[in-house]
Parts: structure tokens; C-alpha cells; sequence
């Protein structure tokens, strides 16, 4: 391959460099030109976000918030945070923002830091039912440092079950009610927490990692309005910089600012911060409105065809970016059917079902998204085609061939840093 225009001016130079570090750079760009990237939490950034990642302001250290730093030099990159601060509040219509969080966990360690003490209770949405590591696994300090109260989706509809919320939060009494899941179809009804955390007089913290980009661009509700506390990352479906961020009341800037920096970090990532910046004014155009109301179209249709072809959708279907696909009448496990995926170019993960009866390095489902292939321009006849594809080669491994050859056809269309989106 050719050297590409998106890497920017300076990769020639790196290729003269190191030519070592360059081709793992054109051999990535390869595979994701060379397959179908499913991957619900990933997505592709533009070519802007790249550059101000790839700037010189990775150089500079501003521990402290704009015009509040304990460095000197920071009048510049004081510019690119307050740009982003500003961005952000505008896109959310949110009271603060802080975005010097390193990732979508640094973002939850921060906002618990902000409102508990080691030891307090939280109650949030259990790992295997699709809450996320940080939301009390045992595995992760959230286990380890709060005392945690679980709640699920019931066993028939498969929907979170806001009544058993309700009583674990009445017989658990928690500081913290957590909201937001990395593995859950259906629109999570904001309202109904608020209610149960005003009625036991709880925190309620939105966890918004993966729906932030469809809040962004109106496609689904956002949890702004209901939550004292909103944390989300940047890279998934708002197509920005790996990151974080937090969004929150007047009342808990001040908290969660000192939560962020100094408790847990140190200087935040300069070029990151700008790079928000820059992905935050993209998802305030009226194109980034439209490419999530794509995303959530495609997701859809990318769910009914794998349910027509016998592939069932955990809860029925989606109101999202993502669906949950139980696999167990094919006779297929998930950790199977990604690699048969694999073997085809299409990249997606195996996914615990709600009640899996596999243990998480197996499960009986796999977690399929739209972000990406949406991103690459793909409409809903792709989605169809590629339902179609994912359904033949889980199905049939002697189909790898075939499959792997419409896959590159779709690839080679809609090359991700090629086309317009
Ligand atoms: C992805 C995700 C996170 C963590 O984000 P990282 O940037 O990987 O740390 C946190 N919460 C939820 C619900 C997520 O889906």
C-alpha cells in the first residue's frame, strides 16, 4: 500500500524513522480497510481528530483546569480546553463539563470519588446482564472499594427491571445509583431512576459511555436532564479521540473537578483535550444529527435480518447502535461464531446474554454495532448484506470463503479515510 494522506505530512517521516513502528501503523489501517469492523464501541475519526491527536500539544503539562494551572506556558492549550469545556455544554445543554478524564473508566473512578467514600454502597447494572467492569465487578476497584447491590433485566422481556431497582434501592439504601450499560439494546428510561434515586435519596450517575454519540445528535434521549452525574468516553459511537469525559450540575463542578484532577490524575492529555474539541464541533453540525439517526436505522435493520435468519435479538430487537444476538438455537457458542466471523473479515465479540449458562470466555451471544460500517457511508441494503453474511459463515464455517469475498467487495466500496462522511 501507498502512503496515505490521512497520516498527515509526518509520516514519511516516521516510515524513515522507524520503519518497525510505521508498518504496524499501515498494517492496521490494512485490516480495517480489509474487513467489516462490528465492534460496537469502536468507530473511525476523522482525519481532524487525528491531527490534533498527532500534535505538538502532547508536549505540554496543565495540571490544574484553564487560567488555574500550576504551569506556566498553558495560555495556549487553556484555549483548546475551554474550546472543548464549551462545546460540550452547548452539545449536552449540560451545567459543567469536565474533559480531562483519560478514558471512560478514569471518568466513573472520578465521578465515584466525587460522590462516595470507600466502603459506601452503590447500586448499578451487573456485569453479566450488561453493566460494565467498573460498575462492581469483583475484578475492578469498584468491587473491590464500594460495597455493591446489583439490579438485571428480568428473565421474560429481557428489559431492565425498574421494579427490582426499586427494592434494592429501598433495601440497600445506596449513595450512588448507577445507570448505563456496555451491553444493552433498549433505551434505558432516565426518568424512572431519577424518581427511585429522589425516593431514596441517592446520587443517580448516567454511565452514558456508549449511547453519548446517539445523545449527541438527538437520535435517542438524553440522560442530561436526569442525572446529577453523566460520564462518557469520546471514541465510541461520537466518533472522537480515545477518552473521557463528565458532564454534571453547578452544584457538582467543583466535586468532580478535584475528583478528576488532583485525585486521580495528574496533567491531562493536551492533544486528547484538543481533539475533543474538534470531535465535539463535528457532532454539533446538522450532519453528525443525521449520521446518528443512520447509525441507530442500521442497527435496526442490521437486527431484523439477523432475526429473520433464525439469529434471535436478546429483548427483541434495538433501540440503538447495538444488538445482542443469543445464539443458542444455532447450536453455535459465541466464542465460536466470532471466530468464524474472524475467519471472514468481520470483527465483532462475543457477548455474555442475559442468563448466559456459558462461562464469559465462551457465552452463547454475540454483540454486533453499527458505528463504523455507518461511518463508512453504508446504508441499510449494506446492513441487509452484511446481516445476511454474518448469519451464513456463523452458521456454516464452509462458507468463509464466500463470505470473506462479499466482505472485501464491501470493504474495498466503503474504505474507512477514503470517503466523504
Ligand atoms: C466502554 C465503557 C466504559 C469504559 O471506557 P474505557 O474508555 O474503555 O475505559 C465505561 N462504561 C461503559 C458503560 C462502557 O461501555
Amino acid at each position: 500500500m501507498g502512503a496515505s494522506p490521512d497520516y498527515g505530512p509526518d509520516f514519511e517521516r516516521l516510515r524513515e524513522q522507524d520503519p518497525e513502528v510505521a508498518q504496524v501503523l499501515l498494517d492496521e489501517v490494512a485490516r480495517v480497510r480489509g474487513g467489516l469492523q462490528l465492534i460496537a464501541s469502536e468507530n473511525f475519526t476523522s482525519p481532524a481528530v487525528l491531527a490534533a491527536l498527532g500534535s505538538t500539544l502532547s508536549n505540554k503539562y496543565a495540571e490544574g483546569y484553564p487560567g488555574r494551572r500550576y504551569y506556566g506556558g498553558c495560555e495556549v492549550v487553556d484555549r483548546a480546553e475551554r474550546l472543548a469545556i464549551d462545546r460540550a455544554r452547548e452539545l449536552f445543554g449540560a451545567e459543567h463539563a469536565n474533559v480531562q478524564p483519560h478514558s471512560g473508566a478514569s471518568a466513573n473512578l472520578a465521578a465515584y470519588a466525587a460522590l462516595m467514600q470507600p466502603g459506601d454502597t452503590m447500586l448499578a447494572m451487573a456485569l453479566p446482564h450488561g453493566g460494565h467492569l467498573t460498575h462492581g465487578s469483583r475484578v475492578n476497584f469498584s468491587g473491590r472499594w464500594f460495597d455493591v447491590a446489583s439490579y438485571g433485566v428480568r428473565r421474560d422481556t429481557e428489559l431492565i427491571d425498574y421494579d427490582e431497582v426499586r427494592d434494592l434501592a429501598l433495601r440497600h439504601q445506596p449513595k450512588l445509583i448507577v445507570c448505563g450499560a456496555t451491553a444493552y439494546p433498549r433505551l434505558i428510561d432516565y426518568g424512572v431512576f431519577r424518581g427511585i434515586a429522589d425516593e431514596v435519596g441517592a446520587w443517580l450517575l448516567a454511565d452514558v459511555a456508549h449511547p453519548i454519540g446517539l445523545m449527541a445528535g438527538r437520535a435517542i434521549p438524553s440522560a442530561v436532564p436526569y442525572a446529577d452525574v453523566v460520564t462518557f468516553t469520546t471514541h465510541k459511537a461520537l466518533r472522537g479521540p480515545r477518552g473521557g469525559g463528565i458532564l454534571c450540575t453547578a452544584e457538582l463542578a467543583a466535586r468532580i473537578d478535584r475528583a478528576v484532577f488532583p485525585f486521580i490524575q495528574g496533567g491531562p492529555l493536551m492533544h486528547a483535550v484538543a481533539a475533543k474539541a474538534v470531535a465535539f464541533g463535528e457532532a454539533l453540525r446538522p450532519e453528525f444529527a443525521d449520521y446518528a439517526r443512520r447509525v441507530v436505522a442500521n442497527a435496526r435493520t442490521l437486527c431484523d435480518t439477523l432475526a429473520a435468519e433464525g439469529m434471535r435479538p436478546v429483548s427483541g430487537g434495538t433501540d440503538t447502535h447495538l444488538a445482542l444476538i443469543d445464539l443458542r438455537e444455532l447450536g453455535v457458542s459465541g466464542a465460536e461464531a466470532e471466530r468464524r466471523c474472524a475467519a471472514a473479515g468481520i470483527t465483532l465479540n462475543r457477548n455474555a446474554i442475559p442468563y448466559d449458562p456459558e462461562p464469559a470466555a465462551v457465552t452463547s451471544g454475540i454483540r454486533v454495532g453499527t458505528p463504523c460500517v455507518t461511518t463508512q457511508g453504508m446504508g441499510l441494503q449494506e446492513l441487509k448484506e452484511i446481516g445476511s453474511l454474518v448469519a451464513r459463515v456463523v452458521r456454516d464455517p464452509g462458507a468463509v470463503a464466500d463470505v470473506r469475498e462479499r466482505v472485501s467487495a464491501l470493504a474495498a466500496i466503503h474504505r474507512p479515510y477514503l470517503s466523504e462522511y
